[in-house]
């Protein structure tokens, strides 16, 4: 123990002047961390806080960079060799622990490239043959055989020949712009700037337009030099990176497209699967991605008008908007076929209610070398996992059981972890929580997303864990955010800010989707939340996001992956023996009672003096933050009867489930759902406001109905605590 206090204060006096001088600009000086007395959830927060200690003292920086340096020491695209090799690191790593671990398997339809090619045809004069490899002065990594062809998962092979119309973000609103402008897309080849919404909405859209192809490109304004210096100089995204991507229509259902609500086990019979020729929400026409040194020569040689100013990027010339002269010979060939993958499951059995889950997710698979995307994640899980086998050998036990879960196939379509949602549906009706951790680290500044209930517990165990940076990590995310308040381009801040802000305490976003917990919450009902520490991050899902990138620009030191993988564990141990659930409903019915009240507003402007009244939904809404209230005072001073509360506490999250959304019926949160027209940010009290916006009154009433007998469902439960 004494050696144990003596490490942590070795790391708060020495790690600040180890951090790089880039990264000290945010923070204020170097506070003391002082570690909380007290845990919300515990009667008596000493032995936990004892074992908190001995448990932070473990996730160590050297052992951090050893996982990520073999992780990624290959490409290893979900099902390949090098993806089982981690696989196996993995599940060796969690029997070092003493997890009692297996590797699931699972066989599902993906594919891999054959042969992309995008050329210029036309006019004469301008040549363009991508895509080009990606390729800078000085990496390490860049010529390693085993990357594949940049391109778009579940794109059908096809080959096209059209002029090229420019539609901006991809968005619905860019369409009927181009429309208003008297452009027609029908017949055409797309091209559309990665951005603003997840890139699998952006083939969708064009679709219903009548385009015949989507070109994806990255343009320097969103991660290139606009941004600052480009790798290897600087960390943002150099002329021939290319962003790699799945563009599934995640926002209808994630996982095996061929399996939805079934899960894809190796020897499921083949009349429990769609036939992949049937899959319906899979993308119609042939989608691929270019880095912008490809887009150049197409975008530069647009005629027609010019594009709204606020569609022009950072190339160096004025945008406009087509329809040719540029015109686009596509050629796609990508082999689809069920493919095995490979989850690792770990489980430390809890002591007192060993069939309530505390489930931890990471994935592991990777478009290229995915160092921040998502090894950074494997690396900081696998050091928490050390700490929480640290503490089994000295005879700890949970209460409850923890899950580390390291998933395969995230980047196809989020689908180990829903294939594993599904086969488990029944034991994880009984879980407690879902902590996901993706890209765990880009750079210095911690953010986090969750159900409102989980909020509160985030910041407190923020407050648990010191900063490389000084004080908690709760104190510079923090500082963080009032800083961000004077310069909103702080990356990642975007995209973080919760629909409704009902408190003065560090703001903790939503969850829509674009990775793991989208099964959990949005299916199952299991409280989630999501955490990672972000920076200049310009190489996403590019050959480039690679160890020498990560040393260079992420993390030099890996004290930032030593501090994920510190607050990841204390987030799964401390409400693993929580004695009471450690939910805060009350803020959790503070922030649905706004939504109601924003989304009333939007109805009124949308259908006038039809606008359904929304009474009753908003005194379910209140009904719930009182409850909420209630439940709280129990939560902290006399419960009776812990057992009975728990229960009710767990449960509560289940009232919110729905028979599904409209149009998407694996959709079963009625407060949460990935928009179908953004993909990744959260659309909230999904059925309600997606009927207001497509001028649906009857839908927006039967709705309505729905999201208030879900409010009272879940009111009706918490008034039992007792
Ligand atoms: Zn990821």
């Amino acid at each position: 123990m004494i050696r144990s206090t003596a490490r942590i204060l070795l790391c708060v006096l020495l790690i600040p002047s180890a951090v790089p001088a880039q990264q000290e600009a945010t923070p204020p000086a170097a506070a003391p961390f002082i570690p909380p007395t007290t845990i919300f959830g515990y009667r008596n927060a000493a032995p936990e806080l004892q074992l908190e200690k001995a448990f932070l003292a473990v996730p160590d920086p050297m052992l951090a960079r050893q996982h990520l340096e073999f992780l990624t020491s290959a490409p290893h695209v979900a099902g390949s060799l090098e993806d089982k090799r981690n696989a196996e690191y993995v599940l060796d790593k969690y029997k070092a622990a003493g997890l009692d671990a297996y590797i699931q398997p699972y066989k599902v339809w993906m594919g891999l490239p054959l042969d992309i090619r995008v050329d210029v045809v036309a006019p004469e004069g301008v040549v363009m043959h991508g895509p080009s490899p990606e390729h800078v002065s000085d990496d390490p990594f860049q010529k390693d055989p085993r990357i594949l062809p940049a391109f778009n998962e579940y794109s059908p092979s096809g080959e096209v020949t059209a002029d090229v119309v420019y539609a901006n973000y991809g968005r619905p609103e860019d369409f009927k712009t181009l429309k208003e402008m008297g452009i027609d897309v029908k017949g055409k080849l797309v091209i559309c700037r990665y951005g603003e919404v997840f890139r699998g909405v952006k083939p969708a859209v064009a679709t219903k337009y009548g385009a015949v192809g989507v070109i994806l490109y990255s343009d320097p304004i969103d991660d290139g030099y606009f941004k600052g210096d480009k790798y290897p100089k600087g960390p943002w995204r150099p002329d021939t990176g290319v962003q790699r991507g799945s563009v599934q229509a995640l926002f209808k259902y994630p996982g095996d497209p061929t399996t939805p609500d079934v899960a894809s086990v190796p020897d499921l019979p083949a009349d429990k699967r769609i036939p992949p020729e049937k899959v319906n929400d899979l993308p119609k026409i042939p989608v691929t991605p270019l880095s912008y040194a490809d887009a150049t020569p197409i975008m530069q040689n647009l005629g027609g008008p010019e594009s709204p100013r606020s569609w022009q990027g950072a190339l160096p010339f004025t945008y406009h908007v087509g329809p040719g002269p540029v015109k686009v010979h596509m050629s796609i060939k990508i082999a689809y076929q069920y493919t095995t993958i490979w989850d690792v499951i770990g489980m430390v059995k809890g002591s007192e209610q060993p069939n309530e889950w505390v489930v931890l997710g990471n994935h592991r698979d990777a478009w290229v070398f995915g160092a921040v995307d998502p090894n950074s994640g494997t690396a900081s899980q696998l050091e928490a996992v050390h700490g929480i086998g640290a503490l089994l050998k000295s005879g700890w036990h949970p209460k409850r059981t923890i899950v580390f879960a390291s998933w395969d196939g995230e980047e196809e379509g989020l689908i180990g972890s829903t294939e594993f949602a599904e086969q488990h549906a029944k034991d994880l009706s009984r879980a407690v929580v879902y902590f996901n951790m993706d890209s765990a680290c880009s750079g210095p500044d911690f953010a986090a997303s969750s159900v409102p209930s989980l909020k509160q517990y985030l910041r407190d165990a923020a407050k648990a864990v010191p900063s490389p940076k000084g004080g908690s990590i709760y104190d510079q995310w923090k500082a963080t955010q009032d800083k961000s308040k004077d310069t909103p381009e702080i990356p990642g801040a975007k995209g973080r800010e919760p629909a409704a802000n009902v408190t003065k305490d560090v703001r903790v976003g939503d969850l829509g989707s674009g990775s793991d917990y989208t099964p959990f919450l949005q299916h199952l009902g299991v409280p989630s939340a999501d955490v990672t520490s972000h920076g200049p991050y310009g190489v996403y899902h590019s050959a480039f996001d690679n160890f020498a990138w990560f040393t260079k620009f992420a993390d030099p030191t890996f004290v930032y992956e030593q501090e994920m993988a510190r607050v990841y564990g204390i987030l799964a141990m401390r409400i693993a023996s929580s004695d009471v659930l450690p939910f805060d409903f009350e803020e959790y019915g503070k922030e649905i009672s706004e939504y109601v009240k924003a989304a009333e507003t939007k109805a009124k402007a949308a259908f006038g003096d039809q606008a359904p009244s929304f009474a009753d939904a908003t005194a379910a809404a209140g009904r719930l933050q009182k409850a909420g209230a209630e439940a709280m005072k129990r939560q902290t001073g006399g419960t009776q009867d812990l057992g009975a509360t728990n229960l009710v506490l767990r449960n509560v999250e289940r009232g919110f489930l729905i028979d599904g959304l409209p149009n998407r019926p694996w959709f079963k949160h009625a407060i949460y759902a990935p928009g179908e027209n953004t993909g990744y940010a959260a659309v909230v009290i999904p059925g309600v406001n997606e009927a207001i916006e497509n001028n649906d009154l009857a839908l927006t009433k039967q709705q309505l109905q729905v999201l208030t007998n879900a409010l009272n469902r879940a009111a009706g439960m918490l008034e039992l605590v007792r």
